[in-house]
Parts: structure tokens; sequence; C-alpha cells
């Protein structure tokens, strides 16, 4: 499957997936959240500086709010990647989370790694599993393990064909091989080192609740192929890029934004990752999180928005940006780069 960019498909870009929401009908979030008695989102202090490294990836998963592929040749320089280590000098920035595309195609990622755990911040690499048995990623799993970098990793189903379905051919038996590798080298058996999985629907439906879900990977993760791993996140797929063209494609658009505002939950919307998260592009630029990142809404205009005039101006706490998207972050359980929200 091509990236929605490389085949010229109108949702590629962000203006057309904003519009698309909006011929929904679902009313703007701002006026959801006012309507439910919850405040305006305001950042908290930050606790996660997430940094997106570039689009480049081994992949080109059916729900990815990326548009992420083998095509794609967005990624960070080395001066912007220096940005971020000195924004983590500055300040106190507990966790440096790393993502993509598939980070660890990114020239720059082992840097950002070194400096972040010299730093001695929490790092954790927001990994797809496959990228592991690349050949030219011979050394990475050691890296990672000597690092004590967190991985958090997608499987969005513990059977071959809900995967397979979602992410590619073949890709579920090269998960559970990356997995073997991984817990070769100590990650998920309890010796300090974690992976984590991520689970999302295969289809236009919120995740069933994380607690039984978790048992369900573990069972048969364990009993079926051997491998184990730490905890499972589960979250819901956001109405963005390539899951709203699969949305469009199925008229289902309409529907699941429905479902997303009948099960909107004020207090998931109350925990939402961007009120303490701070989220960095492959070009420096700062946005409130992955998702408006690559929906190209920057942070409120009044404050800096970019390293480069953060670091020269300072002023971390701002109010978020909004659009009927948030609805995803908010339905049900809540859902976040954390898993859900309750
Ligand atoms: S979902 Fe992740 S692994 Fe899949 S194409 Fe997007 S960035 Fe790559
Ligand atoms: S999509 Fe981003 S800005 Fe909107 S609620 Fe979720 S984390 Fe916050």
């Amino acid at each position: 499957m091509p990236s929605l960019l490389s085949v010229r498909h109108p949702l590629a870009s962000p203006t057309e997936q904003l519009r698309t929401l909006a011929r929904t009908g679902a009313p703007a979030f701002d006026a959801v959240l006012e309507s439910r008695g919850v405040a305006p989102l305001e950042t908290r202090a930050i606790e996660v500086l997430q940094v997106n490294v570039g689009k480049l990836c081994n992949q080109t998963c059916g729900h990815c709010h990326v548009d992420a592929g083998p095509d794609r040749r967005e990624s960070m320089t080395h001066e912007t990647a220096e940005q971020v280590v000195e924004l983590l000098t500055r300040h106190p920035i507990p966790t440096l989370d790393i993502t993509g595309g598939a980070p660890e195609l990114s020239p720059e990622f082992r840097f950002l790694v070194e400096a972040g755990r010299r730093l001695g911040r929490r790092v954790i690499d927001r990994c797809n599993l496959t990228v592991l048995l690349l050949p030219s990623q011979d050394g990475l799993v050691p890296f990672l393990a000597e690092h004590r970098v967190d991985i958090v990793a997608s499987l969005p189903s513990f059977r071959a064909s809900g995967t397979d379905t979602q992410r590619g051919e073949g890709v579920f038996a090269k998960s559970v091989a990356a997995l073997r590798r991984l817990n070769d080298a100590g990650y998920g058996t309890g010796r300090g080192l974690v992976v984590d999985l991520v689970h999302n629907p295969v289809g236009a439906f919120l995740p069933g609740t994380q607690a039984s879900l978790e048992r369900d990977y573990r069972r048969e993760l364990r009993d079926r192929h051997g491998v184990v791993f730490d905890r499972l996140l589960t979250i819901a797929n956001m109405p963005i890029s390539r899951f709203l063209e699969f949305l469009e494609r199925t008229a289902n658009t309409g529907r699941y934004m429905d479902l997303l505002l009948r099960t909107f939950n004020p207090a998931a919307a109350a925990g939402v990752m961007c009120r303490t998260h701070l989220s960095v592009g492959w070009d420096g630029a700062l946005y409130d999180c992955d998702f408006n990142q690559m929906l190209e809404l920057p942070v409120d205009p009044g404050g800096p928005a970019t390293l480069r005039a953060l670091l020269e101006r300072g002023g971390l706490s701002r109010r978020v940006r909004t659009d009927r998207h948030c609805l995803g972050c908010t339905a049900g359980a809540g859902s976040s780069c954390g898993g859900a929200l309750e």
C-alpha cells in the first residue's frame, strides 16, 4: 500500500481531512467540552517531550495517522536534534518519547537516545517491531538494551489475521520474531527492560477494556508463541489520515464520529495527553500532540512556534488547539500514547 501522499489522494491534505470531519456535522470539540461542563484544555507542567523524527517507515499500515511509509523522505536534521537536546538540558522534562515513522530509521535516533539517557531522562522508542529485523538495523536490540530504552510497540491483535489486515501480510509473524529477540535481550522478563504493546481496534469501533485485553494478549502470546511483554495499552483509532481514508471508503465516517461523540467521557477529557506533552516535528515546529502535528495545527499562535523560538524566548504553557478529531481522545475509557486514560 502506498502512502496517501504518493498517490496524491485528496485526504493527504490536512485541510481536506478537517473539512471531511466538519461535513459529518459533529460539533466543534471546544463546544462539546463547554456543553459537558469541562474547561478548555490548558497545559500543565510538561512531562513528556515527544519528538517525531520523520515519516520514513518500513511499513504502510492501514490505520497510520502519520501517512508514513517507505516513500516518505521527511527527516530530522542533526541541527534540529541538537535543539531537542538543548531543550532537555534547560528544562527538567522527565521523558523523551521518540516516534516517527519508524524512528529507528532516522540518522538522529541513536544520537537522541544517547543524549536523553546521558541527561538521566526516561527514553521511549515507539517501535513497530518489524524494524528490529531489518539487516540495516543489526545491533539495534543490544543498543536499546544497553541504554535501557523503554519500548512501546504496536500489535493491533494477538491474532495473525487481525494484525496482518491492518499492518500488512506477514507482519504478525515478524512482530512475534522481533518480540522474541527483545525477550532474549531481557525485555519484558521483569529485569527492568520494558516492552509495552499497543492494541488498537481493527475496524470502526472502540477498543475493549484494557485490563481484559491485556489478559487475553498475555495468555495467547505466551501459550501460542512463547513471548512475553510488560503492559498492554489500548488506543482508539484517530479519524485522520489513512484511518479517515478507510472510514470514507467504507462510508463509516459519520457513524464513527457519532460513536466518538456519544461516548464522550469528561473524565478522559481532563487527562488528555496534550496537557502534559509537547510535540516536536521533524523540522523543529511545535505542536500540542502528534495528531495535531499530522493535521498541521501548530501550537497556539501566542507562543513560540519552533524549538529555536522556544529556546530563545521560553514559554512552555499554552492553550491547546483542538478540532473535531480530538473526540478520538475522549471516547469511552479515553485514549492517549499511554493507553486508556481511566
Ligand atoms: S502505523 Fe507505525 S509502523 Fe505503521 S506505517 Fe505508521 S509509523 Fe509505520
Ligand atoms: S488530539 Fe491532541 S490536542 Fe486533541 S485532545 Fe487529543 S491529544 Fe489533545
